[in-house]
């Protein structure tokens, strides 16, 4: 059986990995697609889907998942009544969906596939949102994310990127 995993991964964090781990233990192989790819340097989507595909293969050859895993972006079509078909136009075959995104389950539900909310870890800290904030404000977000991630983050200037993407040249 194989697995879709979703999301927009910016960035990778240990909640995603904690939930692929778990989703490893069910399926033999994973889809994990990165949505939102045409995104980068914004505040919500501070990586481009490149640097989220380095970020995401590294940690997984950390766990011994690379091979067990297709690792495939996936650009916005804005249009959600048909978001489900483009997405399976661009992804190999799978049998489940896991996601705890309201939308997502919403729309995979309506197109009859079968869909898993795996359970939430940690979700106070271990959320994007948490950590890009935390990157803003100087915090320790090293901790939040897997080792191979805050590595690619640092050598990228992911910090320098995001701290700058968030400025005005209002004054
Ligand atoms: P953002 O705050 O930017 O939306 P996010 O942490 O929700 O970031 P996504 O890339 O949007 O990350 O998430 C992809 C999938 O992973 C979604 O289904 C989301 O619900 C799930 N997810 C995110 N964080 C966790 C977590 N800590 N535990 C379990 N699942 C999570
Ligand atoms: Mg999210």
């Amino acid at each position: 059986m194989r697995g879709l995993y979703i999301g927009r991964f910016q960035p990778y964090h240990l909640g995603h990995e904690t939930v692929l781990q778990e989703i490893s233990q069910e399926m033999e192989e994973i889809v994990i697609a990165i949505g939102s790819a045409q995104e980068s340097h914004t505040t919500t989507n501070p990586f481009t889907a490149g640097e989220r595909m380095e970020m995401i293969c590294a940690s997984l050859r950390a766990v011994d998942l690379r091979s067990r895993c297709y690792v495939i972006p996936v650009e916005d079509i804005n249009r959600n009544s048909i978001w489900v078909a483009h997405l399976q136009s661009m992804i190999p075959q799978f049998d489940v969906v896991y996601s705890n995104n309201p939308l997502v389950v919403r729309l995979f539900s309506e197109a009859n596939v079968a869909v898993r909310k795996p359970p939430m870890c940690r979700r106070d800290v271990y959320s994007g949102t948490v950590i890009r904030k935390t990157m803003r404000e100087g915090g320790d977000w090293k901790r939040l994310v897997p080792e191979s991630v805050a590595a690619i983050i640092i050598k990228i200037g992911g910090v320098e990127r995001l701290s700058s993407v968030s400025k005005s040249d209002a004054s």
